[in-house]
């Protein structure tokens, strides 16, 4: 009897086992990871980053813009202009655009954009303001500049010069641009390859396009 006792204990106690959700020793995940009660999945979204990490964009600078020397041919008083093209200017067409931004990468809306430059046969015009003027940055910090490729003169590789003011009049920068694969063939100790306009897709006229992002301090 008590053999036969033992058996039915033994088939009692497997059955038991293979009627369990889980085998001996194995413990059920908690409750709270699988019911809906548990933390709802929006809880896995990031979390809010202190500011101190977050990373810059990718297309923000870190550092100032150079300055660069103004140069003897600034004539203050421009006419407020984004076109600076006018018929018979020798030069091939151009378009310049960017942003005006300070170190933290925040457009600065209303700055005073002031260009100048040589024509494409490198001449300035020291009387009057051929391809001279100024404009306001927009609530973004942009600005936009139609003009001519400069030319050459006096050693200069061609550059665009610009000025930067605050809109409470402030100067904020006195630079100078310069164009890929043109401004570096011609020595000129001047040249700051920082300074180098990015180029962009032509516009549908097929005209050139190159963009620069000014970070001034405020
Ligand atoms: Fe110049």
């Amino acid at each position: 009897m008590a053999k036969t006792t033992c058996r039915l204990l033994l088939v009692t106690l497997l059955l038991a086992g293979c009627s369990s959700g889980a085998p001996l020793g194995v413990t059920s995940p908690p409750a709270a990871e699988t019911t809906p009660f548990s933390s709802p999945l929006p809880e896995a979204q990031p979390q809010p980053t202190p500011a101190s990490q977050v990373p810059a964009p990718a297309d923000c600078p870190a550092t100032l813009t150079p300055a660069q020397m103004e140069g003897p041919y600034y004539t203050a008083g421009s006419p407020e202009r984004p076109v600076l093209v006018e018929p018979g200017i020798p030069g091939e067409p151009l378009l310049v655009t960017g942003v005006v931004m300070n170190s933290n990468c925040e457009p600065i809306a209303g700055a005073r954009v002031d260009f100048w430059q040589a024509d494409g046969a490198g001449e300035y015009d020291n009387t009057g303001y051929q391809l001279r003027g100024h404009q306001f940055t927009g609530p973004d910090g942009s600005y936009h500049l139609e003009t001519v490729i400069p030319g050459v003169y006096s050693g200069r590789t061609p550059h665009i010069h610009v000025k930067i003011f605050a809109s409470d009049g402030r100067e904020l920068l006195t630079t100078q641009l310069y164009l890929a694969g043109i401004s570096e063939q011609i020595p000129d100790s001047l040249f700051n390859a920082a300074l180098l306009a990015r180029d962009e897709e032509p516009d549908p006229t097929g005209r050139r396009h190159i963009s620069f992002d000014f970070v001034v301090g405020e």
